[in-house]
């Protein structure tokens, strides 16, 4: 089988199959090590469905997020933990580690290989690539948020909306970042449709606003605005670089005949946090297990895997765009909302990954409410 795409979602697929004595064959465009525009932050519920430890490349461990109402609001709340809740990472790292972990579980990584289309052909699939074409019982689409795969599919595009980072180093133009190495900061209310994060690692700060994808021309004013209120120098910032974060529409299909999507390539990206490696992980996970089920014949077909994506992110994912309207309609009224200990104390649970999925009737009703939060918020949203 053919994996297209060596992110965490790409690379944590051909771990999990090759680990199953599945044959493997992992394709990438670029050539590892590579960067991709992240702020790295993995919350410990993703890291718990890593098949790796990812500890050597793990450079903080952040015990408190700091959440404020517009930039450097003077009453920001926090949500704080016994435990690790986001794990900082590089992605040049991070990625170049979970490859090199597919590969050591037998995985066939080629970088360097770019996938220009895909066709069904009976009982298989016909990969086309630079290096030429490959034939493979199942493909997985682990091709990110411009996926080459998903458009061969004919599956529609995600709605995006758009981030951009940069690093400052510790220390630069005279930054005091005494009060940042030990917390990351998410401040919403600041970019339409959107929020701003610092997030510490090893040598540096990283820097980044996320908004509407019509926000993007105007991003690079947004980070610099950021940077002033926190008093560091814009100009002080390094591989400033952005991207776009793919969001899936509801009902868009994530697996089509003997192929799946996962991470952004499915559009999984969280609409509130920014977040898309957990969803990554998660995806990844879900579909090893479908595309193994049907390669050693245990499964006719790859229906189960939307179904149990479905269940396992279906009521998260509601969560997320309810917390997206409730900050755009009223900030005020959500810092209220995470006032008491006990809201903050959940979020920490949550995001170490302590939440059993809601039964059923439940989790129904909370992608109901989910999509009434989305058209709620306009078209921007959508
Ligand atoms: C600025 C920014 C900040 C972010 N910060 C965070 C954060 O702190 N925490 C978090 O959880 N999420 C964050 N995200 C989201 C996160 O980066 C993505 O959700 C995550 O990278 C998804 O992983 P993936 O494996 O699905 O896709 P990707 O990481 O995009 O990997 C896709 C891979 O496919 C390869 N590829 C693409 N096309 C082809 C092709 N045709 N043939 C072969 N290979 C191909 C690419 O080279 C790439 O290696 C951020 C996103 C942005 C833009």
């Amino acid at each position: 089988m053919v994996v297209v795409g060596a992110g965490p979602a790409g690379a944590c697929t051909a771990s999990r199959l090759a680990r199953r004595g599945l044959r493997v064959v992992l394709l990438d465009r670029a050539r590892f090590p590579r960067d991709k525009p992240c702020g790295g932050g993995v919350t410990a519920r993703g890291v718990g469905l890593i098949p790796a430890d990812i500890g050597p490349v793990v450079e903080r461990r952040v015990t408190r997020v700091d959440l404020g109402m517009g930039y450097a609001s003077p009453d920001m709340l926090a949500v704080e933990s016994a435990e690790t809740m986001v794990h900082m990472t590089q992605r040049r790292r991070l990625d170049a580690h979970l490859a090199g972990a597919a590969a050591a579980a037998g995985a066939d990584f080629r970088d360097g290989v770019r996938v220009r289309g895909l066709r069904h052909v009976a009982d298989g699939v016909d990969v086309e690539s630079d290096a030429g074409a490959l034939r493979a019982r199942a493909v997985v689409g682990a091709d990110g948020a411009n996926g080459a795969v998903r458009a061969a599919l004919g599956v529609p595009p995600p709605a995006y909306a758009v981030a951009l980072e940069g690093n400052l180093p510790r220390g630069a133009g005279g930054f005091d970042d005494a009060a940042y190495i030990d917390r990351a900061l998410l401040e919403f209310a600041t970019v339409p449709g959107g929020y701003a994060w610092i997030f510490p690692k090893d040598d540096h700060l990283n820097f980044g606003v996320g908004g509407y994808l019509d926000e993007g021309p105007r991003l690079r004013d947004h980070l610099a605005a950021m940077c002033r209120a926190h008093g560091a120098d814009a100009d002080a910032l390094e591989h400033v670089r952005g991207h776009r974060l793919p969001i899936r529409r509801p009902g868009t299909a994530v697996a089509v005949g003997r192929c799946a999507l996962v991470g952004d390539a499915a559009g999984l990206v969280d609409p509130f946090s920014g977040d898309g490696m957990y969803e990554a992980f998660m995806s990844s996970a879900i579909a090893s297990r479908c595309v193994g089920d049907l390669l050693e014949g245990r499964a006719a077909d790859l229906s189960d895997y939307p179904r149990a994506l479905g269940e396992a992110l279906g009521a998260h994912r509601a969560g997320a765009w309810l917390g997206k309207l409730t900050a755009e309609a009223s900030p005020r009224l959500t810092m209220a909302i995470l006032r008491p200990e006990w809201v903050r104390q959940a979020i920490a649970r949550r995001m170490c990954g302590a939440s059993t999925p809601p039964p059923p009737a439940a989790r129904a009703a909370a992608v109901a409410v989910g999509r009434l939060a989305r058209r709620a918020l306009g078209p921007r949203a959508a």
